[in-house]
This record gives structure tokens, C-alpha cells and sequence, in this order.
């Protein structure tokens, strides 16, 4: 709780909303979206009110990882818009208002607008977190969602190549310039298990993160293994968290998850 308005901003975005977390990545491809959705329904399984804001408006993939792709916010009054429901989350992203095979080639003003609208009109209600999926990169329309949001706190994902924890570095110097508490990393694609002889293979060269975030003074949150089932269960729509509950990786985002 605590938040007040954001800079600049007269009446508060979202103003049911106690906390507020960015999930956000240097660049895109590190599994960001993935790591958000599974966290997010890590916070609804201890019993949260929870909902997910898919900001990444030129790969919004929430829809389809939820499982509600093509669905129709409706709107009551004519005015406000009802988010979509998705495992008990309220769930808004630009996917539902534009066709999925079609480009989002809007400049940056027009996608700060297209998101200012969608946290202004859809009715949030009263929610416990709200956890952002925030575009990829460190460019003007992400500066502005950090300054417009008041957001709680920011997680960074990374893989461990280092160019990745150098987009990764340049994320999170972007939050510590706009005053928005860093609150880790998460190493994602750390290492891969085989399965067929059950060897750890470390393609990316794991343990990258965890150096990383000693040496940004951060924390390091914990590591997701690159792993098939993460991947076809979000392409199916029932991310891990929610398919296999009691399993090692949904256990490994819970774990995380109790850090926020
Ligand atoms: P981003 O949001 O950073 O662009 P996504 O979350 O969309 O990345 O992930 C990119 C691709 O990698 C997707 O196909 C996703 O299913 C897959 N993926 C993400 N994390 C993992 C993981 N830990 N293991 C296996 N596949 C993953």
C-alpha cells in the first residue's frame, strides 16, 4: 500500500490497486511474458485478488497464454470497460482490441495513449496486485510507463548470456532513475535439463543473474530451467503454475513469487 498519484498525474490511476509490480525485461525473447503470467497466478493460488495488465503492446501475449484469446471486454455504461476473467485474474491487454495478426505500428504517443486508456477505463476494482507486463527494452514509451504507473516495484528477467544481463543492467538503471524500487532479477533459460539422461546442460551459462545482482545490489529472486512443459503450457493457455500445481517449476515460481 502507500502509493500516491504519479508524478503529474491529478487523480490516480487505478486507485483500488494496492501494490503494483512491473515485470520487465532488457530485451524481448527472455521469457518476461511467461515469467509474469506465472507469478501472477503464483500470487492468485495464496489467495490474492490479482490482476494482469499486458503492457506489451507490440507482442501482447497474455490473451493467449491465459487462454482468452479473442475474447471482448464489454463495456456496461459505455464508458468503462470490464477486464477479461482468466483463472479468477482480471486480465486487460491491447490483444483484445486489436486482431491478433495484425501489427501494432503506432508511434510512441499513441501507444502511451492506447495504455493510459486501458488503465483508465478498465474497472480494476479492488485488487491486491496488479502485475504489469511491461514492453520489452528501455526506449521512451517504457521510461513513460514508469513514470505515468505508480508502480510498487520492478522484477527483471534475464537469460544468463550477458548480453542479455546487459539489457538487463540498462532495465534496471531505468527504474533506479525514476525512483521505482528495484525488487530483483529472475534468471530465466538457466540451465536445461535432459530429459531423456537427465543431464544439466547450462547453455546460456547459468549463475549469470545471481552474479549480476550482487553487483547491482540487488536481490536475485530465483531461476526458472529452460524447459519444454513451461513452453507448451503456455502455448495451450494453462500456464505451469496452474496445469501442475504441485510440480517442481510451479513450486520454483511460488517460491518467487513469496519474495514480492
Ligand atoms: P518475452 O515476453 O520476453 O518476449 P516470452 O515469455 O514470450 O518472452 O517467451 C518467449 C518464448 O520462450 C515463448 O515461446 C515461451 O513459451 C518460451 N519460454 C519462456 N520461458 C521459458 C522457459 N523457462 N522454458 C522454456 N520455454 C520458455
Amino acid at each position: 500500500g502507500g502509493r500516491g498519484p504519479a508524478p503529474g498525474q491529478e487523480e490516480p490511476l487505478m486507485p483500488g490497486v494496492k501494490t503494483i509490480i512491473a515485470v520487465a525485461s532488457g530485451k524481448g525473447g527472455v521469457g518476461k511474458s511467461t515469467t509474469a503470467v506465472n507469478l501472477a497466478l503464483a500470487l492468485k493460488s495464496r489467495g490474492l485478488s490479482v490482476g494482469m495488465f499486458d503492457a506489451d503492446i507490440f507482442g501482447p501475449s497474455q490473451p493467449r497464454m491465459l487462454g482468452v484469446s479473442g475474447a471482448q471486454p464489454v463495456s456496461k455504461d459505455g464508458e468503462s470497460m470490464e477486464a477479461v476473467e482468466a483463472y479468477g485474474m482480471k486480465v486487460m491487454s491491447i490483444g483484445f482490441l486489436v486482431p491478433e495478426d495484425s501489427p501494432v505500428v503506432w508511434r510512441g504517443p499513441m501507444v502511451m495513449g492506447a495504455l493510459e486508456q486501458m488503465m483508465r477505463q478498465v474497472n480494476w476494482g479492488e485488487l491486491d496486485v496488479l502485475i504489469v507486463d511491461m514492453p520489452p527494452g528501455t526506449g521512451d514509451t517504457q521510461l513513460t510507463m514508469t513514470q505515468r504507473v505508480p508502480l510498487t516495484g520492478a522484477v527483471i528477467v534475464s537469460t544468463p548470456q550477458d548480453i542479455a544481463l546487459l539489457d538487463a543492467r540498462k532495465g534496471l538503471n531505468m527504474f533506479r532513475q525514476v525512483n521505482v524500487p528495484v525488487l530483483g532479477i529472475i534468471e530465466n533459460m538457466s540451465y536445461y535439463n535432459c530429459p531423456n539422461c537427465g543431464h544439466e546442460a547450462h547453455i546460456f551459462g547459468h549463475g549469470g543473474a545471481k552474479f549480476e545482482a550482487v553487483r547491482l545490489s540487488t536481490d536475485f529472486l530465483g531461476e526458472l530451467p529452460l524447459d519444454i512443459d513451461i513452453r507448451t503450457t503456455s502455448d495451450d493457455g494453462r500456464p505451469i503454475v496452474v496445469s501442475q500445481p504441485d510440480g517442481p517449476l510451479a513450486l520454483a515460481y511460488k517460491a518467487i513469487a513469496e519474495k514480492l
